[in-house]
């Protein structure tokens, strides 16, 4: 189990204990479970059990239900039936469900507790750890949000056997990128383990699950000392100001960790031609995103509107879009600089068009 100010349990078999672990945190607690349809389906009635017959709220499921209207569809439904402060909710789903049933608890009567119950392989490496929540709006992704730490994290591989492959595969840029921010031996073991499997997300749950141990580990250890994103925790954002505006750019169209992939080749190159980045650091976060079966060409969008969607990411300042580039596989650049690096869009737009 990892420790953060709140514990993460990862454990084949894990939702078993999950009503011991929602007691625990607060005892005298109603419960409410926030799921998608499909997770729903398969889930929602064998978790309602588990917590004494607790309701469930269902939304439908997808990135572009990540919105405003979806949070206040919840926040209405909640109030209407009577929930007070005295309120824990169980996030139930992918990382959608994680960050809007998240922003939820955040906004809630100005903040309830939830815990995480995160089932893809996305959700459980990364966007169930850290307490980021948010709505995506038409500006770009996740714009309107809040930290609001869970009170647990529950992670159960087990589940991952009715993930489709996609969604594991787009799990794997965020395994590829915890390698890349910080450990070199990881993301080699990471790439075997991609060639070797093939990723149909049918077998291998005992090897998932040492993987999912090993990202929690490095993101709970970058989080843990630095919660807000003040510095540090920014490395966590290689190659989402990219994948972040490929995303919107597709209006949601194209999965998060596929976007992410494309995402951190994209920057990782424009690291390289910094001089920021080891000669082949690029190149080797791409065959590690071929082997696990993630694309890694830019899509067919225009410049213009890439930058665009750049500049409303959240890393922009004083006019400069701010990206986390890696020096070397297991290392980001930028320790004295707030781990972010300044880079002029005419840059930027070059290696666009070079791609292109
Ligand atoms: P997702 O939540 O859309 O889930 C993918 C699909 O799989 C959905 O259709 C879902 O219904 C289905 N599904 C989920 N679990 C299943 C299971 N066990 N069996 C069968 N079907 C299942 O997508 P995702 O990739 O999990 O999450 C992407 C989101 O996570 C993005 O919005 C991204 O911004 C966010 N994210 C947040 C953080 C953070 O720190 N908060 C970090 C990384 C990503």
């Amino acid at each position: 189990m990892v420790e953060l100010a709140y514990p993460v349990v990862v454990r084949p078999g894990a939702l078993d204990g999950l009503v011991d672990v929602v007691r625990s945190a607060h005892p005298s607690n109603r419960v409410v479970i926030i799921t998608d349809r499909n997770v729903g389906a398969r889930y929602a009635k064998r978790v309602a059990r588990l917590l004494a017959a607790a309701p469930t709220l269902t939304i439908p499921a997808g990135e572009r239900n990540k919105t405003r209207k979806t949070w206040a569809t919840l926040t209405d439904r909640l109030l209407a039936d009577g929930f007070g402060r005295d309120t824990t909710i169980v996030a139930l789903g992918g990382g959608v469900v994680g960050d809007v049933a998240g922003f939820v608890a955040a906004t809630y009567m100005r903040g309830v507790p939830y815990v995480q119950v995160p089932t893809t392989l996305l959700a459980m490496v990364d966007a169930s750890i850290g307490g980021k929540t948010a709505v995506d709006t038409r500006h770009g992704k996740n714009l309107v949000g809040a930290f609001h730490q869970p009170s647990a994290v529950v992670i159960d591989p087990s589940v991952l056997k009715t993930l489709p492959a996609e969604h594991i595969r787009a799990g794997f840029a965020e395994v590829i990128k915890h390698g890349v921010v910080a450990d070199a031996s990881y993301f080699g073991s990471a790439r075997a383990f991609a060639e070797r499997w093939k990723l149909d997300g049918r077998d291998g749950i005992a090897e998932l699950t040492a993987l999912i141990e090993r990202s929690v580990a490095i993101k709970a250890a970058i989080v843990r000392r630095d919660e807000r994103e003040g510095g540090l925790r920014k490395v966590l954002n290689f190659g989402h100001t990219m994948g972040h505006a490929v995303e919107a750019a597709a209006r949601y169209k194209v999965l998060h960790g596929n976007a992410v992939a494309i995402g951190q080749v994209f920057e990782a190159r424009l690291a390289e031609r910094l001089g920021i980045a080891a000669r082949g650091t690029a190149q080797s976060i791409e065959q590690a995103c071929k082997a696990a079966g993630l694309p890694t060409a830019m899509p067919k969008a225009s410049p213009a509107t890439l930058l665009k969607f750049t500049r409303a990411d959240k890393k922009a300042r004083g006019g400069k879009v701010e990206y986390a580039l890696p020096s070397r596989i297991g290392a980001m650049a930028g320790e004295h600089s707030g781990w972010t690096i300044p880079v002029e869009d005419t840059l930027v737009r070059e290696e666009l068009s070079n791609r292109a």
